[in-house]
């Protein structure tokens, strides 16, 4: 038997941090938990902190730490709250860092665990959408070793094993449509929150969930895809692929294309990140074709969904433009599920939000920081008058 491996999962209450937590349950002897973080879900942390025996619990949230220590008191799970805690816990060494917190607050914690060298499974796209290249010299000077956790680029990631990514012709991104992937326009202008979190295939956070819904999660996607395989923005596409089976597909310049198929379960994903270069057991249903009978595919349509096309343009633009578009996501995303605004009107905030600011390149993690925070300060003030 070899050592147990040590692992810390930031945003371990969401819905990645359970599928992870559910892997490691079914594989306990050869996992020690360090760190467990959340929002605020205190009692949720606490409880999956004491089950996993973690060393320390840490909340984002300061004013969650109270209920925090309270339901850690006498248990010997260490309680911290607040950004820097968080940020400090992500430093701690580790083997493996599942970077799981949803938007652009997981990318401080992030980056300090790219720091410590060792491998992160990113899940947490927003951060490497807003940081680009910040982010991937970091991963360059300190020699982590990033594994993609999104579904999409974990199966690049396995596609391009073994081959020489100058011979790549294509990268093709799958998606699934969404939920609104027949609708209308006048429909989409009507949609509710509680439909567009409603995912035909996978069950997810609620932000991720609207962004498949309006297509940003691909947009986002194919940014993620740019930083994470240098094959260059033109050689990136998107295809349509309602069953989502086929995970994502790498054209070779000889015509072989090489698929990942697999079930609609993150767990897949997460376990090939977590046992790399190895495999390890899943209770995954296994995939039944026959069962599925077709696989069907489009091509995006950008009238109706125009977020792909905001994403391209701000891959092309560089610089800090994904980060505005990244942060005026989110602020429209959450307006819309706070019912301020209508559906379409979420991709219409960040493409006034990108026309209003082109901020410099960022250097710097606070560079990045601040584009983030004027971008929302921005797709805030124009919330109001919308
Ligand atoms: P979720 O909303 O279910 O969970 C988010 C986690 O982050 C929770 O633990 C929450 O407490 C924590 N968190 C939220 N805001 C925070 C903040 N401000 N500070 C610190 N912690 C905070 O989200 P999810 O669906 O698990 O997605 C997590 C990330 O993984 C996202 O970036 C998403 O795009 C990506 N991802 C998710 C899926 C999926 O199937 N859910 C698939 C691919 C990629
Ligand atoms: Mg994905």
């Amino acid at each position: 038997m070899s050592e147990p491996r040590s692992i810390s999962l930031l945003g371990a209450t969401g819905s990645i941090g359970d599928s992870t937590l559910d892997l490691i349950r079914n594989d306990r002897a050869n996992w020690t938990v360090r760190a467990l973080s959340a929002n605020c879900s205190a009692e949720k942390l606490a409880k999956l902190a004491i089950e996993f025996e973690a060393e320390i619990a840490v909340v984002g949230d300061e004013a969650c730490l109270p209920e925090l220590k309270q339901h850690l008191a006498g248990t010997g799970v260490e309680a911290a709250g607040g950004r820097e805690a968080l940020c400090d816990a992500a430093a701690r060494p580790v083997d493996i860092t599942v970077a799981a917190i949803v938007g652009c607050a997981g990318l401080a914690p992030t980056m300090r665990a790219i720091e410590q060298g060792n491998t992160v499974a990113l899940a947490n796209k927003e951060a490497l959408v807003s940081a680009g290249e910040v982010m991937t010299r970091l991963v360059a000077q300190h020699g982590t070793a990033l594994l993609p956790v999104d579904s999409e680029h974990n199966a690049i990631f396995q596609c391009l094993a073994g081959n020489n990514i100058d011979d790549v012709r294509w990268i093709t991104l799958t998606a699934s449509g969404g939920p609104f992937r027949t609708k209308t326009l006048e429909e989409l202008d009507a949609a509710t929150p509680s439909q567009a979190v409603a995912h035909p295939n996978w069950d997810m956070g609620a932000k991720i969930s609207v962004d498949s819904a309006t297509m940003m999660n691909k947009g986002l996607e194919f940014i993620e895809a740019f930083h994470l395989f240098p094959v260059g923005l033109d050689r990136l596409r998107i295809i349509v692929h309602p069953q989502s089976v086929i995970h994502s597909m790498v054209e070779y310049r000889d015509g072989s294309t090489l698929a990942q198929l697999g079930p609609s379960d993150m767990r897949v994903p997460i376990a090939s990140t977590l046992a790399y270069p190895a495999r390890m057991d899943t209770n995954c249903k296994p995939l039944d074709l026959a069962k599925i009978g077709e696989l069907s595919f489009f091509a995006p349509d950008e009238e109706r969904f125009p977020a792909t096309k905001l994403a391209r343009e701000a891959a092309h633009a560089g610089g800090g433009t994904p980060a505005v578009l990244n942060a005026a996501n989110e602020v429209a995303v959450a307006a819309f599920l706070a019912g301020q605004i209508r559906f379409t009107q979420i991709s219409a905030l960040s493409a006034r939000t990108l026309d209003n600011y082109a901020p410099p390149a960022p250097q710097t993690l606070d560079d990045v920081l601040a584009v983030d925070a004027e971008a929302r300060a921005r797709a805030g003030e124009m919330l109001e008058i919308a």
